[in-house]
């Protein structure tokens, strides 16, 4: 018969693990069990049955009275759609177990010895019927003491109060119902400070970490970073690949803050436009028009939107293209990036005190012609080292030279020196963003331990197919995607390292497509 593979995830309150737990189960396609949500529902039934917290240490007979309600309460796991769901007597309590209140009153009663004993038993259980990623607090050291890989995972108190603090903060926002204690961040540290106590000082299933977990500090790691470092001790267990993503890849700061406002506005029901695809990444356009949102891609077809909203998507677009927008529509979002209207900025200038403006960039790309549009003389895209060796500009005047914010930095430099040996007087201004200097670095230095390299991005998205350049030249086994469809991997066995990267138009979603498809590719 085959073995169950079981992943036991412990630690403290906050310290990220069911949001780990969950995304390293969807990745391996394996069931997730939150026995922490187990926990709480007792403790919600409680609360419903009218038994408060008690002031002090835990009395005898609070225990007993404890254990002879929750006879009544049948608390059980289900999976809809996916999703784990915790049923107390037949109804989904889901909605219902997330308040500081609960939470308290779950660290309290888990501390009950009969209490942990079934739990344990219901755990087993769930565990014994199939592959399972299990958080709590005592999996690796009682629940599944054979767990093939065991983490412990943690992160210091502040750290830990501030996410929770962040979360609760995005519940308000979403119109949930959130106390102001639930919104208290010293409070909220001193519970779980609290909760930390009681959940080590325990006789019975104390939190400790078990001698053969691998310890975790997650206070400096993303939720992706901690999920990767768990698939990759899964994968060294099956002698699989390792996979490392890039911290850079995906969404920028400017492309996120563009997206979000469309899918913000989408909502609002009145027509909306975007002045060319707001990302060059046709999933995410696709999803927006069934959302109503269209898009625009010639001055004409302004005429008639007196009552619409049009979006400036990031790249920016020129002066008088901008002028035109504002002037024919009911609203305009500029979503234009904050590092492209510093462009615009020093374009505007130095063009008007009489300097000849090169922007480093494509051709046809729309942030460089939207650069061009913004230069008072008429400025000259170049794109390479011929374009560079054959400018024919006037030696007298000073060129003032920008980059496109997409540009590869090693060639940038390289046509700015082209053009200084060429005894123009130049004065250089690199606008390369720093998230795209990063990306590309980021990406080149894994691109060079890595067998084989994956760069996600759209067809007509010049930063990606920059950061394919990039790869390609350190790793021969490079491949240029749009989504997981798209993969074609063949392993040999012999690979060690598998890398990703994204540009800064490709959504989170495709990015973890793309892994969990890396992850189970069969050699
Ligand atoms: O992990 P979560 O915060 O949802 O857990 C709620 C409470 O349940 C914790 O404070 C902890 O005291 C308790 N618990 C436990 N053993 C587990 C899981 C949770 O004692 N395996």
């Amino acid at each position: 018969m085959k073995e169950n593979f079981n992943i036991a995830i412990d630690g403290p309150a906050g310290a990220g693990k069911s949001t780990i737990a969950r995304k390293v189960a969807r990745t391996l396609d394996f069931v997730y069990v939150d026995t922490g949500a187990m926990y709480r529902a007792a403790a919600l039934y409680l609360l419903r049955s009218g038994l408060s917290k008690p002031s002090g240490d835990l009395t005898e007979d609070f225990r007993q009275e404890v254990c002879s309600r929750l006879k009544d309460a049948d608390i059980r796991l289900e999976y809809q759609n996916g999703q784990q769901v915790v049923l107390l007597n037949g109804e989904n309590v889901n909605p219902y177990i997330r308040t500081e209140e609960v939470s308290n009153m779950a660290s309290i009663v888990s501390a009950i010895p009969q209490v942990r004993e079934e739990m344990v038993r219901l755990q087993q259980k769930i565990a014994s019927s199939g592959n399972v990623v299990m958080d709590g607090r005592d999996i690796g050291t009682v629940v599944l003491p054979d767990a093939q890989i065991k983490v412990f995972l943690t992160a210091s108190v502040e750290v830990r109060a501030r996410r929770r603090y962040l979360e609760n903060l995005e519940k308000r926002k979403a119109g949930k119902q959130v106390s102001s204690e639930d919104l208290d961040l010293e409070a909220i540290a001193k519970d779980i400070a609290e909760r930390d106590y009681r959940d080590t000082h325990r006789e019975k299933g104390p939190l400790r970490q078990a001698s053969d977990a691998v310890l975790i500090d997650s206070s400096e790691m993303s939720i992706s970073q901690v999920a990767e470092a768990i698939l990759n001790l899964y994968a060294d267990k099956k002698g699989r690949p390792r996979v490392i993503t890039a911290r850079t890849a995906g969404f920028c700061f400017g492309v996120k803050r563009a997206v979000d406002a469309v899918y913000n506005e989408a909502e609002n029901g009145s027509p909306i436009y975007t002045y060319g695809p707001i990302i060059h990444n046709e999933v995410v356009v696709e999803d927006l028009r069934r959302k109503g949102v269209d898009v625009i891609h010639t001055p004409e077809e302004l005429e008639g939107r007196k009552d619409a909203t049009i979006v400036i998507r990031s790249h920016g677009v020129t002066k008088e293209l901008q002028q035109k927008i504002e002037a024919s529509c009911a609203r305009c979002i500029d979503t234009t990036c904050t590092f492209v209207k510093r462009i615009h900025e020093i374009v505007e200038k130095e063009s008007a005190a009489g300097k000849k403006i090169i922007i480093i960039g494509n051709h046809g790309h729309a942030e460089a012609e939207g650069h061009v549009g913004w230069s008072k003389t008429p400025a000259t895209i170049i794109e390479n080292e011929q374009e560079a060796e054959c400018f024919d500009g006037d030696k007298n005047i000073p060129l003032c030279v920008v980059a496109q914010t997409t540009f590869n930095g090693n060639k940038f430099s390289e046509l700015v020196d082209i053009l200084k040996q060429r005894q123009y007087n130049v004065t250089v201004n690199n606008t390369i963003c720093n998230a795209t200097r990063e990306r590309q670095t980021e990406a080149g230095e894994i691109a060079s331990k890595a067998d084989i390299m994956i760069v996600i991005g759209g067809k007509s998205s010049s930063n990606t197919a920059k950061l394919y350049e990039i790869c390609k030249e350190v790793c021969d086994r490079t491949y240029l995607i749009q989504t997981a469809e798209d993969l074609d991997l063949h392993l040999n066995g012999s690979e060690k390292l598998i890398g990703i990267t994204a540009g800064a138009s490709t959504p989170n979603n495709i990015i973890e497509e793309v892994q969990k498809d890396v992850r189970r590719t069969d050699f």
